[in-house]
């Protein structure tokens, strides 16, 4: 409780250390979690009233926070969430606090809706309209005017004659919802016994208490039909629940199978939503009426009070991990929430990260399998095709093999996907007479063509040129060659190779979200033959046609010399071939390689998960890579390279010194220049059970401070080595 009243520290949604003291104004009464608005030089600011003052300063030198808003407090869960994040992520707490108030709209309590309903009292005069109205209110319910006015299909001014005969009385209602709250008996799924056995098992984690369930499923093994059992449960028990998804899989499909169970679509919350959408979810999220949410990874800091259950569906997807503004890893941090929270979560995926994999293995988690896919479906037969032996003609990206078999698929009027993860047409162009290579002038990068919309693009800053006809360095005009395929490449090829197939292309830059949730639903109809598509066709879709998948380039993802290279590699393929065979259609898929032997490869082809798993843990374990060490990141970054390495150099002599830290670079960042500034990567690693936010703080603090142009990026637990 707070013993001084009258004043109180309030965290203030900007970066600063911590709460800044202020007074409570005569007449106002704030709480911990109270929602507030107070002066900050000239401005008013956001903030939420933490609790005591830290510092006694004198009363008088004090301001009064401007306005108590009509809201209920933040949980107390939330406010220790705040702090944490900001504590492992080196962030300012106020900062953290702003992705949580992040619909300042939000804080006005909801307007209430005026209605009508009958007094009983009779009004003298009694014409066919007036009779009209009075008798939709027959049933003594309240209805809104503009209700009011289509049913009886009167003017608003005979409503207003009625009320000023006495006949209605007007009355204020609450709003409605934002939606209706979903109904956990309304269609349950009738479980198969393994995926039953899973439930049980998820169940045996405590409603009401901490815990953490890896539900490890193949994919098209039914894991969404069960964790949505579990968001029943959370809801009979009273509690709300929040199911995240890596924000492109936000398809119209989940929305509709949420809907089909609970009788009501799901409260969404993610980057598409208008102000006021999103205004209305944060609000009902606060004050309770929304029971259960669907959304991104951001979704993590909304106002919940009576958080019962988190769901991560596909736990291992990159898109958890947030690198701009401060760095966090919403699966990490969602674990941190359910604690504090006493809530469960559920980490579902077909290829779990290596670390929550170790944390199943060690018992930390609860690990639930389910081994075979729903009903008939069986898993897709995988095999390699050996590029250095049987790949395609020069200039060709399809080897013979795989076009055979998508001839066959297509006779069989089933779907094909070829797969690249790479956008474009062709990922380098030169020049042939005189070997000049299209740059980005603004980051150490190729320029990237996409033919489809006549530029060479950048695909880390967004940097366009017109494709260029004639070379800028030699000026010969018959001597630009693409270099590589990129997935329009493979579009092109498509469509002489398969010229009567009906082709679909999909990428992120093919269009907007919306047009390619479209796309998805015909694909799903059944409308195209040959899907060409990018990574983004390899998460959560289920295209029941679709009987063979081929990788032109399953080696794609080991070139960079990334920790998480092998690991990453393995999840793609694994999504992808999934894709295959998920109904009755045997499904197969093939990928192309240079490395039939990598480790990867063999798993694939062999099917064997459990061997990759076994293996990757055993070679973190010895480099003390993550889950059995830490890794912390800085990247340095300037205009100049020099002054970025001349910086690191200083850091890395500031350093202090603990037992078990290790220290490399500084070197140039593998990606060493990004819109025109120079990166230079500094990186820590310690022990699982050494405190290496805290030392990165320290080191940090004990280093001569950025100056000028000199920017620091912190990255705790990076998942790239960009
Ligand atoms: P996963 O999430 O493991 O990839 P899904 O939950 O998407 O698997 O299930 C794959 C397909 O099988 C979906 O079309 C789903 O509706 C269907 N399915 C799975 N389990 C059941 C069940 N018990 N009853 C009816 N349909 C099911
Ligand atoms: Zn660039």
């Amino acid at each position: 409780m707070i013993n001084r009243p009258d004043i109180v520290a309030v965290m203030v949604g900007v970066a600063v250390d911590g709460p800044y003291s202020y007074r409570v104004p005569e007449g106002m009464t704030v709480e911990r979690g109270s929602i507030v608005a107070v002066p900050l030089g000239p401005r008013l600011i956001l903030g939420v009233v933490w609790g005591p003052p830290k510092d006694l300063i004198a009363h008088n030198r004090l301001r009064d926070i401007a306005q108590a808003y009509d809201a209920p407090p933040l949980s107390e869960e939330l406010l220790k969430l705040v702090e944490w994040v900001a504590r492992y992520t080196l962030t300012a707490p106020g900062q953290v606090l702003r992705g949580v108030l992040r619909s300042p709209e939000a804080l006005d309590a909801p307007k209430p809706v005026i209605a009508y309903r009958r007094t009983g009292h009779e009004p003298e005069k009694l014409t066919p309209a007036r009779l009209r109205v009075l008798d939709c209110l027959m049933d003594d319910m309240a209805w809104p005017k503009p209700a009011l006015v289509g049913a009886s299909g009167v003017s608003s001014s005979v409503i207003d004659g009625l009320e000023r005969a006495g006949a209605i009385e007007k009355l204020e209602m609450p709003p409605p919802p934002v939606v209706m709250p979903p109904d956990p008996e309304d269609n349950p799924a009738r479980l198969n016994p393994e995926q039953q056995k899973a439930l049980d098992d998820i169940r045996a984690l405590d409603v009401g208490a901490f815990g953490v369930a890896l539900l490890d499923g193949v994919t098209g093994g039914g894991k969404t039909e069960v964790f949505f059992e579990a968001v029943a449960d959370t809801l009979r028990a009273g509690r709300q629940a929040l199911v995240l998804l890596p924000e492109i899989a936000l398809t119209n499909t989940f929305i509709d199978r949420f809907t089909r169970r609970f009788g009501t679509r799901p409260a969404e919350w993610h980057s598409d939503m208008t102000p006021v959408q999103r205004a209305k979810v944060w609000r009902g999220v606060l004050d309770g009426t929304v029971r259960a949410v669907v959304g991104a990874r951001s979704a993590l800091f909304l106002p919940f009070r009576e958080l019962g259950l988190m769901v991560l569906d596909e736990e291992h997807d990159g898109a958890y991990k947030q690198s701009d503004g401060f760095t966090y890893h919403a699966r990490d941090m969602a674990i941190v929430r359910a604690n504090l929270a006493e809530a469960r979560v559920v980490l579902s995926s077909a290829t779990p990260s290596v670390e929550s994999r170790n944390n199943a293995n060690v018992g930390r988690y609860r690990h639930v399998t389910l081994e075979s896919r729903f009903a008939e479906a069986a898993m897709p037969d995988v095999s390699a095709i050996d590029m250095r032996i049987n790949g395609p003609e020069k200039g060709e990206w399809i080897a013979p093999a795989l076009a055979r078999e998508v001839f066959a698929a297509l006779d069989r009027g089933e779907q094909a996907l070829l797969f690249l993860n790479r956008r474009g047409y062709a990922p380098l162009t030169v020049c042939r007479s005189c070997g000049h290579q299209y740059q980005c002038p603004d980051c150490s990068t190729w320029m990237v063509e996409h033919r489809f919309r006549g530029v060479l693009m950048c695909h880390h800053c967004g940097h366009e040129m017109r494709t260029p006809k004639v070379c800028d360095e030699c000026g010969d005009t018959e001597s630009l060659v693409a270099v590589g395929p990129g997935v329009e490449r493979v579009a092109e090829e498509a469509a002489v190779r398969f010229p009567d197939a009906r082709r679909v292309l999909l990428s992120t830059d093919m269009g907007s979200h919306a047009q390619l949730r479209e796309r998805f639903s015909e694909i799903e109809r059944g409308d195209y033959d040959l899907i060409i598509g990018t990574q983004l066709v390899s998460k959560g879709h289920h295209f029941e046609k679709l009987s063979v998948v081929g990788v032109l380039d399953a080696d794609l993802g080991l070139a960079h010399g990334d920790p998480r290279a092998a690991e990453k590699t393995f999840q793609i393929l694994t999504q992808v071939a999934g894709r295959a065979g998920r109904a009755s259609r045997h499904g197969k898929a093939f990928l192309q390689t240079y490395h039939p032997d990598h480790p990867v490869m063999k798993a694939m082809v062999s099917g064997d998960r459990e061997a990759f798993y076994a293996q990757e843990l055993l070679a973190r374990e010895a480099g003390g890579m993550p889950p059995f060490g830490r890794l912390a990141a800085l990247i340095i970054s300037a205009n100049e390279q020099q002054t970025a390495m001349t910086y690191a150099r200083s850091l890395l002599s500031a350093a202090p010194m603990a037992e078990g830290v290790r220290l490399f670079g500084p070197a140039d960042a593998p990606i060493a220049m990004i819109r025109g500034r120079h990166r230079v990567r500094l990186l820590a690693q310690s022990g699982k059970d050494f405190d290496l936010s805290g030392y990165m703080r320290f080191w940090l603090a004990s280093g001569e401070k950025a100056k000028g142009d000199l920017k620091v990026q912190v990255d705790i637990d990076p998942m790239s080595f960009m």
